[in-house]
């Protein structure tokens, strides 16, 4: 435990450190020269900001970094929450959702995706490529063919033991995963890469990218996809994206509401601990068993983040540091 409250105490330096280093000393925020960084949900963000910081750090611009970021985590990493290797459904089909946005307003997203392995890039081409925000399910599967991705079957026979698994203890009940929170340290209770950066340019930029929950019933979408629930990025003010179980998320429009909140004034820090506790507000009871997680990146490259209980961490990389690990405070849990 004390190793513990250690770890804390020294994530929580880190994190108002990393406040602080956003500002050149004596100026206004408003006028700050802002330095490139990235920064990404859970610990293996540490390891997806690594080709996102490549791109930033050569002068690239913060979209194509949080592609880079998200592709990465979408192949390279074998992770059952993330692309190819995430977990299936209730009917043991593995559907995939993934958005991108940008600080001027251009979004794209994809929704229920099958057999293709890299959501975020498909979700960038819908953007690019069309005059919609939004593609799901076999039309979103198509638009991807005729953009020359690979149909491919992704399932792993991983993921598919564990669903199999799952079928024979769960009575074909999908699940809201309230595990998570018990488990929080654990790698597989891991979810959704939301990735968020600016660069040299002081521009804004966000992905989120994720297999949904393990056994959702066949069509569930959750926030990750939705522009304003799992991701939200305005270069005026800030970027803001989420993990956790995506209802609530949506309910709450919350990745938008920790944006506008620090429109009003508000920290990172300060944004995120005012979306969980309307998270809390709304449903009191629930929240007591489900994970939610915020991270938000403001325009001045302030950093913070607040969950529903211990547990979550997020990774930022920028020149000082390209490898640090945090841990969020929490409104349940020890030391909370
Ligand atoms: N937010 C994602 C979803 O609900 C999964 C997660 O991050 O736990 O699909």
């Amino acid at each position: 435990m004390n190793g513990r409250r250690k770890f804390l105490g020294q994530a929580a330096l880190s994190a108002s450190a990393l406040a602080l280093s956003g500002r050149l000393a004596g100026q206004p925020a408003s006028s700050t020269p802002v330095g490139a960084r990235v920064v990404s949900t859970w610990d293996f963000g540490v390891q997806a900001n690594q080709p996102a910081w490549k791109v930033l750090a050569t002068g690239g611009g913060a979209l194509d970094a949080v592609e880079q970021g998200a592709r990465w985590a979408e192949t390279d990493l074998c992770n059952p929450t993330v692309g190819r290797c995430g977990n299936p459904d209730r009917d043991g089909i593995l559907t995939l959702d993934a958005s991108i946005m940008d600080g001027d307003g251009r979004c794209g997203a994809v929704a229920a995706l099958e057999d293709i392995d890299h959501p975020i890039s498909v979700a960038r081409r819908v953007m690019e490529k069309t005059p919609h925000v939004m593609l799901v399910g076999d039309g979103a599967q198509q638009f991807a063919v005729e953009q020359g991705f690979n149909k491919q079957r992704l399932l792993t026979p991983q993921a598919e033991q564990a669903w199999r698994e799952w079928r024979a203890r769960a009575e074909y009940k999908p699940e809201i995963n309230a595990e998570r929170r018990q488990r929080p340290g654990d790698r597989d209770n891991h979810d959704t890469l939301g990735m968020l950066a600016i660069d040299r340019h002081g521009r804004l930029a966000g992905a989120c990218t994720t297999s949904g929950m393990a056994w959702k019933l066949h069509g569930r979408v959750g926030d990750s996809p939705i522009i304003g629930a799992g991701l939200y990025v305005d270069n005026d003010v800030g970027a803001a994206t989420a993990s956790g179980v995506g209802e609530e998320m949506i309910r709450n429009a919350a990745s938008f509401l920790v944006v506008e909140l620090m429109r009003q004034g508000r920290s990172p820090m300060e944004a995120c601990r005012e979306a969980i506790a309307r998270v809390v507000r709304k449903r009191p009871e629930a929240s007591k068993s489900l994970q939610v997680c915020f991270l938000a990146l403001n325009r001045h490259g302030e950093v913070g983040a607040f969950a529903l209980h211990q547990g979550f961490v997020y990774a930022v990389c920028d020149a000082q540091r390209q490898d640090a690990l945090l841990a969020s405070d929490a409104v349940y849990g020890e030391g909370a």
